[in-house]
């Protein structure tokens, strides 16, 4: 979990929403990614997206079996259909979502017994660090945009300063 947080701070870094995944084989990570849905203009763009295609690119398949997810929000509707689909073996959640979770909290659709794969879930995996980080990241927006008046202007000014890191 510490190495989906790594991606969640990456994501930060950029003012996307903090959240971060990683997908680990044989104790071995195959697959990361971090929230890029402003960054990229796609909705999609989910951490879980992320790390399932670059897993699946790696195994050269698209059966995840044997393989874990670690997330440090709970997935929505979405990853958590794609992680049926990627027949991911065991879940690991950070922090729950009782707004949008799709793992527990608003649906279950990871342990639907209706479809054709279920899987273990795992919730609270270092869930502090999981909450603070959102936590943290909500704050700071808010002041910023009474600050501003504007997130997009703020998001900019990230992207410069991560561009200038770069150099
Ligand atoms: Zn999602």
């Amino acid at each position: 979990m510490s190495e989906a947080l790594k991606e969640a701070e990456k994501a930060r870094a950029l003012g996307e929403i903090p959240i971060g995944a990683v997908i680990v084989r044989d104790g071995e990570i195959i697959g990361r990614g971090h929230n890029l849905t402003e960054t990229e203009k796609d909705p999609t763009a989910h951490a879980e997206m992320a790390a399932i295609r670059e897993a699946a690119k790696v195994l050269g398949g698209w059966r995840l079996t044997g393989c874990q997810m670690y997330v440090t929000v709970e997935p929505c509707c979405m990853c958590a259909g794609a992680a049926v689909w990627a027949r991911i073996e065991k879940l690991y959640v950070g922090a729950a979502e009782p707004k949008s979770g799709a793992c527990g909290s608003l649906y279950n659709i990871v342990q639907d017994e209706r479809l054709n794969h279920c899987m273990e879930v795992e919730t609270g995996l270092m869930e502090d660090q999981c909450r603070h980080i959102m936590k943290s990241f909500f704050r700071e927006r808010r002041k910023e945009i009474k600050r501003t008046g504007n997130w997009k202007q703020v998001r900019l000014t990230k992207e410069k300063e991560s561009e200038e890191t770069k150099e």
